[in-house]
């Protein structure tokens, strides 16, 4: 589907070569003539992209989704889907009390006052509906749900819910009513065909899309409403690096989390905020060292889950930390100090063997075997040795060793205030494993305002242009931290949000 003008501008991109076209004739040009085909063209058939197509084909919109991947769902094929709400079905099943104003204020002490108040207020507003409706297509989640918390802090009450196929259980539900939507012929969806330019009148009022297909050919889409839900930038990690300040360590993202939305939304005015909130996960051991890497295992840092009996240190060889501090965020933030997000967990022998797992996907065989073939792991007689194969100064890690040794000894607090010492860093064999800061998701994200309307420095809007997702960035709902289900339940219902009420056509 493209205007009557861009089959004059195929003919054009034919002689001159799609290279050159914009160089022939500026996106504000092409636009001029142009009709308007669609209602609304979303930009990533993802999490927020999918919710966003089908309530607006259901207020009567004719919608396209321009879907770079050949499938749609997005991060919804890996991501964990845990979801926060207030006012669920499931919640009132359960006779829990809650309220968006209860959710707000957990959110905001979670994450410390670092979201924003105004975006974090209209998600947690509108989070319940998000999830009934969900309900109502058929999503389930576990039986004893809802709970307070799964990896991050916990709430302080039970309106955290996840499906058992995780984010799997969200897309299988939205899947049918998005392809009726396309059987009905409301919705075209162009898979395999990625955003490459937004379109623009002279006053800057955006006016369609251009997209390239994957032979490369590009088209020209107008639409009254161009949503950009084309996710984050946690797979691109030049980007990545850009916009955070420090390196992707690890490639966990859906590999079409490249940005391209992120420069689009630029290009067009709008700008970027958000990235110094960024924060590590805690506990993966990776691969190698070429970043972005993979992970191979996770070493268990949760002391509710296992009481840590080793120490961690960072490349000076200090304790940074209390090892068994309750708060997930706490330790996060505590390895976002270390130099290059990484520390090491040293153990003994005899911790190895009395201790329980650490890593779950690692019998112990092949725990033991890791150790000096992984290069994460190494093992030595002495902690001089140890220091040295780790890459860990010699001294600081002596020195820390001896300090936690001497205040348990002496039966003396920790220097770190922690508890849970059953033994000290004895004799050797000693080892190490390296553990690296992670990132999923992108924390800078454009800028919008209450309207999801993607917004320039000054504040006004870019008209007609709007973000939904990962794409305004985690810092906007989860903060400096890792705020329970803050990403797929604002994705979703920023995107419904906006194919239900906010834009505007004439249906
Ligand atoms: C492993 C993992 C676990 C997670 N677990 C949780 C969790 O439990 N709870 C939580 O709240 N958050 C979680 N998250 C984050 C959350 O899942 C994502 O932030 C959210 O799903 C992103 O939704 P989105 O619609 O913005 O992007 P996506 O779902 O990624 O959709 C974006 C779509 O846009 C497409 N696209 C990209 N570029 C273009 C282009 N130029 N043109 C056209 N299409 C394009 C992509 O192919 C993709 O289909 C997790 C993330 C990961 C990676």
């Amino acid at each position: 589907m493209t205007n009557s003008n861009s089959i004059s501008k195929r003919t054009l991109i034919k002689a001159v070569g799609a290279g050159a076209f914009a160089s022939v004739l500026p996106t504000w040009r092409r636009a001029e003539a142009a009709t308007k085909d669609y209602d609304v063209i979303i930009i990533g058939g993802g999490n927020a992209g999918m919710p966003a197509a089908i309530f607006a084909a259901e207020r009567g919109a004719k919608v396209l989704v321009i879907e770079k991947s050949p499938v749609l769902g997005g991060t919804l094929d890996r991501s964990g889907g845990q979801m926060s709400a207030s006012g669920t079905q499931w919640q009132k099943a359960k006779g829990i009390q809650d309220t968006p104003d209860m959710h707000f204020a957990d959110n905001m002490r979670i994450n410390n006052w670092t979201a924003d108040p105004v975006i974090t207020r209209l998600f947690v507003d509108n989070a319940g509906d998000s999830l009934n409706w969900l309900g109502s297509i058929g999503f389930k989640p576990l039986d004893e749900h809802p709970v307070l918390g799964g990896g991050h802090e916990y709430f302080t009450t039970p309106r955290y819910h996840w499906g058992k196929e995780s984010a799997k259980s969200i897309f299988y539900v939205m899947e049918p009513l998005f392809k009726k939507a396309v059987e009905s012929g409301k919705v075209t969806l162009m898979l395999n065909t990625g955003a490459v330019d937004l379109i623009q009148d002279k006053s800057g009022a955006v006016l369609g899309v251009v997209a390239e297909n994957e032979s490369g050919k590009l088209s020209d889409f107008m639409g009254k409403n161009v949503i950009l839900a084309s996710g984050g930038c946690a797979a691109n990690a030049r980007m990545w690096e850009d916009l955070h300040g420090n390196q992707l360590t690890a490639l966990l993202a859906n590999p079409f989390s490249q940005g391209m939305g992120l420069t689009l939304g630029q290009a067009v005015g709008g700008y970027i905020r958000g990235g110094e909130k960024v924060l590590p996960s805690f506990s993966s051991i990776l691969a190698d060292d070429s970043y972005p890497s993979s992970t191979d295992a996770s070493y268990t840092v949760r002391p509710d889950f296992r009481q840590p009996w080793e120490i961690y240190v960072n490349a000076r060889g200090e304790r940074f930390m209390r090892e068994d501090h309750p708060s997930v965020d706490h330790r996060e933030h505590a390895l976002a100090r270390q130099p290059g997000e990484r520390c090491w967990v040293i153990a003994t022998q005899e911790i190895l063997e009395k201790a329980p797992a650490a890593v779950a996907k690692w019998d112990k065989a092949k725990f033991m075997g890791n150790f000096n073939s992984h290069p994460m792991m190494h093992k030595a007689d002495s902690l001089d040795a140890l220091a040295i194969k780790a890459g860990i100064n010699a001294r600081g890690l002596e020195a820390s060793v001896a300090g936690y040794n001497a205040a348990l000894k002496e039966g003396a607090t920790d220097p770190f205030g922690r508890t849970h010492r059953p033994m000290a860093i004895g004799r050797g064999p000693y080892f190490s494993i390296r553990l690296t800061g992670t990132y999923l998701i992108s924390f800078a994200g454009l800028a919008i305002d209450g309207q999801l309307r993607v917004i320039r420095p000054d504040g006004s809007p870019v008209p007609n242009l709007y973000a939904a997702g990962e794409i305004i960035g985690a810092g906007a709902t989860s903060g400096n931290a890792y705020t329970n289900g803050s990403m797929v339940t604002p994705a979703l219902t920023f995107g419904r949000l906006l194919g239900q009420r906010m834009l505007k056509f004439n249906a």
